[in-house]
């Protein structure tokens, strides 16, 4: 019963850029967890640098190595006593256990989380470009291809002129902005000025602990603000919960720790009426069907960021790969990986066990 590691670096179609760097390839550990005859698959997702988090594919996969022999000897071992912190690590080990009970029960992941399947709206985020000219075709693009909501990033100097050109254009389609933590109370002008646009939420406008300022904000403007990088766990979440910071979490299963964490975070946000939807890091297959599954609950009542595997990776390994129907909806299914692209994309392996 090996628990099998497989680094794996599939290209992006273009360089994702957003306030604090650019990537161009996506790697990621796929897990491969095997007892009694059935294989479990996990993911954990790091982007490769410190692009969204301290954790790299190399620290993720030190943490992994450490975490497989614990988990071995006992399954339901509890991950934060062996290892601290590590939430991607973390994320793709809990992914491979809860997809090996899965796929040993037959059941779906909505299923086990207690959701009814029902198909995910999805939306498209839309990265920094450098004019107007891009980004306005890059909206008409996903807007033709029937995505059901557009994000773009915003960063100070890129904020109001791109939304009211995209108004412009577009009234009444779903429109937000995420701005990765990118401003301070002294922008609430700005804030104040995006209001008129009818946007869906404000994402992250200030920094991931300056909670005060979100709360502040909040104080100041109609549209809802949503937390991204400030739900990084249930401490940060119940004081956002205090200082009404947001209306609005978005939940992120690999920042979390894995999908354990992603349903208590969803279950708390539900109590105290906030609403959330399921962010991406983005992630490779394994992970983004999870994300899937966890945007059936009842209380993910906006898009998720999770876009056809096609949209932003040359490839994948799932079979069959993510797709939106023409709707602009993702449904939640099962899924095999693909063995042979597993080992074209794959950098370093090992075996646990
Ligand atoms: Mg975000």
């Amino acid at each position: 019963m090996p628990i099998q590691l497989h680094w794996i670096q599939i290209p992006l179609h273009e360089p994702f850029r957003i306030s604090n760097g650019s990537v161009a390839v996506k790697d990621a550990i796929v897990i491969e967890y095997e007892r009694d005859g059935v294989t479990g698959w996990g993911e954990a997702s790091p982007m490769g640098g410190a692009f969204y988090s301290q954790e790299t594919p190399e620290s993720s996969w030190a943490a992994i190595e450490a975490l497989a022999p614990a988990v071995l000897a006992n399954p339901a071992v509890d991950l934060d006593s062996v290892v601290e912190g590590e939430a991607f690590a973390k994320a793709g080990v809990v992914g491979a256990l809860v997809d090996h009970e899965l796929r040993t029960s037959g059941k779906l992941l909505c299923e086990w989380l207690g959701a009814a399947p029902r198909p995910v709206p999805s939306g498209v985020a839309i990265g920094l470009y450098d004019t107007l000219d891009e980004l306005l075709e890059r909206v008409r693009q996903y807007v033709r291809e029937g995505y059901r909501r557009v994000k773009i990033k915003i960063q100070p100097g890129w904020d109001v002129e791109p939304v009211r050109r995209i108004r412009d254009e577009f009234p009444t389609t779903p429109l937000m902005v995420d701005a990765n933590a990118a401003y301070t109370v002294s922008d609430i002008p700005v804030f104040r000025e995006l209001d008129r646009f009818d946007l869906m939420m404000y994402e992250q406008p200030m920094g991931r602990h300056d909670l005060d300022g979100m709360a502040e904000l909040s104080r100041q403007v109609r549209t809802p603000v949503c937390a991204d990088e400030s739900a990084d766990s249930m401490e940060l979440v119940e004081r956002i919960i205090a200082l009404n910071a947001a209306r609005i979490i978005n939940i992120k299963i690999q920042r979390v720790g894995g999908i354990r964490n992603a349903k208590r975070m969803h279950d708390r946000a539900a109590e105290a009426g906030l609403a959330c939807w399921v962010g991406t890091m983005p992630e490779l297959g394994v992970a983004s069907a999870e994300a899937v599954h966890l945007g059936t609950l009842p209380n993910c009542l906006y898009p998720t960021d999770v876009e056809a595997s096609s949209r932003w990776f040359t490839d994948d390994i799932l079979d069959p790969p993510l797709t939106i129907d023409g709707e602009g909806y993702l449904t939640p299914r099962a899924y095999t990986v693909r063995r042979d692209t597993l080992e074209k994309y794959r950098i370093r392996h090992t075996r646990i066990g």
